[in-house]
This record gives structure tokens, sequence and C-alpha cells, in this order.
């Protein structure tokens, strides 16, 4: 993928070494945006002259670590809705509720 970035100069994630899947350069503003292989998104604001991480690499191990505990926070919610002594029909809601977190 070639498409030259003044601004950002990472050609791979920083975090994990991913390709580029997308490259985007404004052209009125100097806006850049890099998307990679992971999902990971970097951009140039020149409103803001700095970089920015819109989404932080899932694969950076920080990223890893409060996924971890999300996903574990989650079961220990559903152990809790499971061992409940609500309604079914409120148990299925809660479970369902779980979903959009
Ligand atoms: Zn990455």
């Amino acid at each position: 993928m070639k498409m030259e970035l003044t601004e950002i100069k990472e050609t791979q994630c920083p975090e994990c070494g991913s390709r580029p899947t997308r490259i985007e350069k404004g052209i009125q503003h100097c806006n850049e945006e890099i998307r990679f292989d992971c999902g990971c998104i970097l951009s140039y604001s020149p409103n803001f002259k700095r970089m920015e991480t819109d989404i932080v690499c899932p694969n950076a191990p920080k990223e890893k670590r409060k996924a971890a505990k999300r996903e574990k926070f989650i079961e220990n919610i559903l152990d809790i809705i499971d061992a409940s002594k609500v309604d079914e029909e409120f148990k299925i809601k809660a479970r369902f509720a779980m979903r959009f977190l």
C-alpha cells in the first residue's frame, strides 16, 4: 500500500506491527488517517497538530489485560444472573442486556 503521509510516519501498527489496510489523506485539510489490519487507527488533525490514536491496537498488552478483565466481569455477572432467584423472563432480559456492554 503506497501513499505518502506527511505527518504520520508509522508504516505498521506501533504495537503489533500489522500492516496498513487503508490510508487516507484529506485534500483540502491535511487530515491523515491510517488503519491497520489489527483494527488500530491513527490519525492526524492539523487543528490539534498532533497524532492521535483513534482506536487502540487490540494486541497491545494493556488492551489485552483490559479485555480479559472485562470478559471475567461479564462471566461473573452471568453467574450471578444464573444463580439469582428472580424469574426466568427477567434472567433472559438481564443476559440480553449484557450484550450491550
Ligand atoms: Zn496492532
